[in-house]
């Protein structure tokens, strides 16, 4: 059943739906609940971060009818805290009749390292030389064409390092293929880059636009540790980041909040890694660094409400909370420059963001 398209801007007491309930999910719903939102949240795990912070918790798959059509009848307007959502389940949104935000293209460029790659450089969002391979030898071929050493990445679904090896050189590439799965890859040059930076952009229904200042970040076995922001960065490295992102957004013709990762290499260019169309880990420190933070940001783009200021009020630096270090929670909460932020989650396993921390400074 069609439903009528929801009236934007979506007004205080009416309902935004959310695909994915993990922490940012939770944060997303948090926000929404500040502005006078509610939220309908669908996930196949029960009882997660977002579920017990939001009116409605649907529990299925992404991609059962019944429970998008449920989705659709409580809420007009729906977005998502991942990308790897399916792309059928959108489409059966958008048939229905329901406003998704971001938007297909936004979600199929993410979804594929090669697609993601070609459109950035389509865009003028220079990246690493890169090849994709679909076989043990067209894996030989791309080291010889972007140069060894090189990492190679699957096309799909990798995530936080994971689904990555290092290929030191041509003859080592059939074997990383192999240990990949032998599905499709991406060949990247190795990047010698000097810090790993990342900025977090918005964009209006309108075509508004904000972005945040950079933040410094430091992956530990290819996690997210820490970042910190404002990056202390040279006037025109900023101005190549926020020229990046207009592009990126103009090019997706984009509506809420991305995530754009970014290598600064020896030379004060910069080389986009990855975008992530949603809201960032990277983008956490805004919680306590902005007077609008990411998730707010987020809700007001994809409900139709006018963006916020994304100026800096702070100095902070995020650190992430991973497994057990989630016990250390009452010590942290004496620590007067300390903003807690814990997920709720049941369960801490090794490695598994457990909430994070953001320390605040004046600045
Ligand atoms: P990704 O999953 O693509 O975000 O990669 C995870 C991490 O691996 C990045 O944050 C970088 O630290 C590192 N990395 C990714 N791609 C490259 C590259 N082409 N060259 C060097 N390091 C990389």
């Amino acid at each position: 059943m069609r439903r009528r398209p929801a009236v934007l801007p979506l007004a205080p007491g009416s309902t935004l739906g959310i695909l994915g309930g993990g922490q940012l999910g939770r944060m997303l719903a948090q926000a929404a609940g500040r502005l006078g939102l509610d939220v309908a949240v669908l996930d196949p795990e029960p009882d997660g971060p977002a579920a017990r912070v939001s009116a409605h918790a649907i529990t299925a798959a992404y991609d059962d009818p019944k429970a998008l059509q449920a989705l659709a009848d409580l809420a007009g307007v729906v977005t998502f805290e991942f990308e790897n959502v399916p792309a059928a389940a959108v489409a059966q949104l958008a048939d229905i009749g329901v406003e998704v935000a971001p938007g297909p293209l936004a979600l199929k460029v993410s979804q594929d390292r090669f697609e993601e790659k070609s459109f950035l450089n389509a865009h003028g969002a220079p990246t690493v030389a890169f090849a994709p391979a679909s076989s043990p030898d067209e894996a030989v071929a791309a080291i010889d064409e972007v140069g060894a050493p090189a990492l190679m990445k699957t096309r799909r679904e990798g995530y936080d390092g994971k689904g990555q090896r290092w290929v030191e050189h041509a003859p080592a590439a059939a074997r990383a293929f192999a240990e990949l799965g032998g599905g499709p890859v991406i060949l990247e040059a190795a990047a010698g880059f000097r810090r790993e930076l990342s900025i977090i952009a918005a964009r209006a229904r309108d075509g508004a636009t904000a972005v945040y200042p950079l933040a410094e970040n430091h992956h530990e076995g290819g996690v997210l540790r820490r970042s910190l922001a404002p990056a202390q960065a040279a006037s025109a490295v900023v101005d190549q980041a926020e020229r990046i992102a207009a592009r990126v957004l103009a090019g997706l013709d984009y509506v809420g909040v991305i995530g754009i990762e970014l290598f600064e290499m020896e030379d004060g260019r910069l080389l986009v890694n990855e975008i992530a169309p949603r809201v960032h880990n990277t983008g956490h420190w805004t919680l306590d660094g902005c007077e609008v933070d990411q998730f707010e940001q987020h809700i007001r783009a994809v409900a139709g409400w006018p963006l916020g200021p994304t100026h800096a009020i702070a100095r902070v630096e995020m650190v992430n909370l991973l497994g057990d270090e989630m016990q250390g929670w009452l010590r942290l909460a004496h620590e007067p420059e300390t903003r807690l932020h814990l997920y709720g989650k049941r369960e801490a396993k090794p490695g598994r963001k457990m909430g994070h921390v953001n320390r605040v400074k004046p600045l």
